[in-house]
């Protein structure tokens, strides 16, 4: 990874190393928990989202950013909720891209629900975004509407269809749901492998409480592959980007296939991400309850000197990893933030 060992011209400028060995790169900023759907694993219906008051502002959410940037972080990640629904935030996409600009981040990226897409593609590539990941759970009209509770799903194709046009790449993540979309995984491939794009499944994972329990969501992906393996041929490939995704090369269509699976195989040994939410709250694990409150030291200086020190002692309580576990007898959230206030 570029500059990881170069001098930094910021004299905060320490690499964050967890107790574990590995070093931070990787920032996933959920700029908001509201979003314009409400997927069925996600959200319950009647959500209540977080006092607006709570929010940082999208000035204070660069600053912490950019504070992480200083920090070594060489990827940033908007997500929400809804990251498009956030009020003016090209704003903040605009400002953090100076960071590209400047060669301190490598990467600078979103992911989203496609519904807004259209409106902003062409701006967020301007900003020099290259890649956006588009969650997109089924092609079927009627059963993209079943999922989200209310969605159009001509919005999301005409989301994509701008991302391409603009030359942002395009990766489609989509949950692997029991008795929904399983038998809908080959289709779904041929269809974003025809468009050009990867494609990733990601196992339901137990957070937040969604009215309904997991049980009755959760299809293992190894059962998915090996279905798929009895069409396609399969071949793993190296790419480890220290992300929790593994991926194979499919002869049949060229294109890439990814598998999140937290719940069947523990990816946490090469984590090098960490998590702030629009409040301003640092989680370091995804599956884990813990949370440090970076909002108050971020305001109580316009130097960041105590905001460094808070980020660094959360570091150094890194959890090795996850737990989660669905089983008949755990058919609850392992933890009880929902994925919109972390934004997965
Ligand atoms: N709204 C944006 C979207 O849907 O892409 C960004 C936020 S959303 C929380 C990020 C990703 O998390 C989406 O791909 C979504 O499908 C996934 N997700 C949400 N809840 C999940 C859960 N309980 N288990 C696994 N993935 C989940
Ligand atoms: Fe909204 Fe994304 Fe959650 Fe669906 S998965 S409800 S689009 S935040």
């Amino acid at each position: 990874m570029n500059g990881s060992t170069q001098a930094h011209p910021d004299t905060l400028f320490r690499p964050m190393i967890d107790p574990f060995g590995r070093t931070i790169r990787y920032l996933r900023v959920s700029v908001t928990d509201r979003c314009d759907l409400r997927c069925f694993y996600c959200m319950s219906e009647d959500m209540t989202f977080l006092p607006k008051a709570d929010l940082l502002t999208l000035e204070e959410l660069d600053r912490l950013c950019s504070a992480f940037v200083a920090k070594g972080v060489r990827k940033i990640r908007l997500t929400g909720g809804e990251p498009l629904v956030r009020r003016n935030v090209m704003s903040l996409v605009r400002s953090l891209s100076r960071h590209l600009s400047t060669g301190a981040l490598d990467e600078l990226t979103l992911t989203t629900n496609g519904s807004q897409l259209a409106r902003f593609a062409q701006e967020l590539a301007d900003c020099g975004v290259r890649r956006v990941n588009v969650s997109l759970d089924t092609l079927d009209a009627e059963k993209f509407r079943a999922i989200t509770r209310w969605g159009d799903i001509d919005k999301v194709f005409s989301g994509i269809e701008a991302a391409q046009a603009a030359g942002l790449a395009v990766k489609i993540n989509a949950v692997a749901l029991k008795n929904l979309n399983e038998d809908e995984i080959p289709a779904l491939m041929q269809w974003a492998h025809g468009k050009g794009m990867g494609l990733t499944l990601i196992e339901v994972m137990p957070m937040g409480d969604i009215g309904a329990g997991r049980i009755d969501q959760y299809v293992p992906l190894s059962l998915l592959r090996a279905r798929l393996e009895k069409h396609y041929t399969l071949t793993d490939l190296d790419d480890n980007t220290g992300g929790p995704a593994r991926y194979v090369r499919v002869a049949e269509t060229g294109g890439k296939l990814g598998f999140i699976t937290p719940m069947t195989h523990n990816f946490c040994e090469s984590c090098n991400r960490v998590r702030i939410t629009c409040t301003g709250t640092l989680h370091t694990c995804l599956g884990h309850e813990d949370a440090s409150d970076l909002r108050r030291p971020l305001r109580a200086s316009e130097d960041n000197g105590l905001l460094s020190a808070t980020i660094d002692r959360a570091i150094g309580l890194k959890p090795k990893g996850h737990d989660f576990i669905i089983d008949r007898r755990h058919n609850r959230p392992s933890v009880s933030r929902h994925m919109s206030v972390t934004g997965g």
